[in-house]
């Protein structure tokens, strides 16, 4: 399997090669050459997540992708990752029922209780072999709002030849999120909080990756939502939520997703490209409504940041879907001088791109089978609140996003499947507001509020970031 660029360099790349990157070298995003079909091949996957379970279900999917890990080895790590003790049940991903054809996937009981944690702690896994191989080391350095630090931080916490170096925006995570990070005392995992916004942080990021001699010398890198790993570990989850859902391969499903980057959903993408039968994937946003206004208009709109909302699903608060560019350049007939022309030519100039007269545009939902839907706060409320009071059931703000639009593009007959991207507890500020109780706390998680903590806080100030990172990291030999 070889991986090219959506914007058209012509080399093409080894998962090995790609995995410790983000952007390919000219702005553009990672995709395989081909999708490997499963169609014929359901029943047999079908028999293994049965007999198997889901650590060798995800052998079976990413060594399709992954040629260049000897598969002994591959069937090793997935079973080093996804293990009940670690995942907390032993489906890993449990699909329940709400209501008739309904369905709610897990996706959250991981160490830090969001999706994030299904592809981080195997990228974790991943980077040690990886890093071991080659005989390097890697400091990643990140900017989270929550959920993504979090869970690349209990993913590369104790990793051989990894550290990492994660700001996030002072006092600005919720209680629990803060309690989660900061509580972790491990020698490799640093965190920097900065005295701004989520802005300042993710600028600081970028004004240290820009500077390639601190880069190289230091050998930054990242863990953000754009790394190939990170989408292919979640197509996974799409084949194991299809088989709890049904009993027959003929049979058809679709998958409502709260989505911010786009990454979650076009993990459900690649799957239906493979041949998973997925008649529709439902994108659902909050009051960040990037991707909804596409896929009912055609006009792609990046948010400046007056215009992105502090909202109560906070993981989804994005003013550009960062995987978006990866669907798009599928959708064009995976054209790689037209998907240049609009994210790299167009957006740069007039910050939106409009796809509403080109032929291909209605061929996102009549062919790629996408439709979408937004929520807000009040809908929150209201959906946490009916599912409290109906199934005795309490999820979390974005899962509530996720159910809300689900509801209105049930297709008759079809199971539908909302995916669960979070658990209550992280969110408990809006739970108790919608229901007037706090959300009950998982095992294992009581007292970390009171737990010691490691954190560093820091003006946004690129030059004390650099400073920290050089007297933390040793300078690698070049
Ligand atoms: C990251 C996140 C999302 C959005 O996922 P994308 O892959 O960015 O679309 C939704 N919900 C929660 C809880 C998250 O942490």
């Amino acid at each position: 399997m070889r991986y090219l660029s959506t914007r058209g360099r012509a080399d093409r790349k080894r998962f090995c090669e790609i995995l410790l990157e983000g952007l390919a070298p000219d702005g553009g995003l990672y995709l395989p050459e081909s999708y490997p079909k499963i169609d014929a091949r359901l029943g047999q996957l079908r028999q293994i997540w049965v007999s198997g379970g889901y650590a060798d279900l995800a052998f079976e999917i990413l060594k399709l992708y992954i040629d260049d890990i000897p598969e002994a080895q591959l069937r090793d790590l997935c079973r080093k990752t996804y293990r009940p003790q670690v995942f907390g049940t032993p489906e890993i991903v449990p699909v329940r029922q709400l209501e008739h054809g309904l369905y709610l996937q897990a996706l959250s009981n991981g160490p830090t209780l969001a999706f994030k944690d299904m592809a981080m702690q195997l990228l974790g896994n991943l980077f040690e072999y990886e890093l071991a191989r080659r005989g390097e080391e890697l400091n990643i350095l990140g900017a989270t709002s929550g959920d993504t630090g979090s869970a690349a931080e209990y993913a590369m916490r104790g990793k051989k030849g990894v550290r990492v170096f994660m700001t996030s925006p002072h006092g600005r995570m919720s209680a629990f999120q803060q309690a989660q990070m900061f509580s972790l005392l491990d020698e490799n995992i640093h965190n920097i909080a900065i005295e701004g916004v989520f802005d300042d942080c993710q600028d600081i990021v970028k004004a240290v990756s820009n500077d390639l001699e601190f880069k190289r010398c230091y050998k930054i890198g990242t863990v953000n939502s754009i790394n190939w790993a990170r989408l292919l570990a979640q197509v996974v989850y799409y084949f194991a939520g299809y088989f709890q859902a049904t009993r027959h391969d003929s049979e058809q499903v679709a998958f409502t997703v709260p989505s911010g980057n786009f990454g979650n959903i076009c993990a459900g993408h690649v799957a239906r490209m493979m041949g998973l039968p997925i008649a529709k994937l439902v994108v659902a946003t909050n009051e960040n409504d990037v991707l909804d206004e596409f896929f009912r208009t055609g006009v792609y709109r990046v948010r400046g940041s007056a215009d992105t909302h502090e909202t109560s699903s906070p993981s989804m608060d994005i003013s550009k879907a960062s995987n978006f560019e990866r669907f798009v350049f599928d959708l064009l007939g995976r054209d790689a001088a037209l998907t240049r022309s609009l994210f790299a030519d167009a957006l740069g100039r007039q910050g939106f791109f409009d796809l509403s007269a080109h032929p291909s545009f209605a061929q996102a939902a009549t062919r790629y089978g996408f439709a979408s839907g937004k929520s807000t706060h009040a809908d929150r409320l209201a959906t946490i609140r009916d599912t409290d009071a109906r199934f005795g059931v309490v999820i979390d703000t974005h899962t509530a996003d996720g159910l809300k639009v689900a509801r209105e593009h049930r297709p008759s007959g079809l199971p539908m499947l909302v995916l669960e991207t979070a658990l209550p507890i992280k969110f408990a500020q809006t739970i108790e507001e919608a229901l007037g109780r706090p959300p009950a706390r998982p095992s294992g998680f009581e007292g970390l509020e009171a737990k010691p903590r490691r954190v560093q806080v820091m003006p946004a100030d690129v030059e004390q970031v650099k400073a920290y990172i050089a007297a933390h990291a040793p300078l690698l030999p070049p």
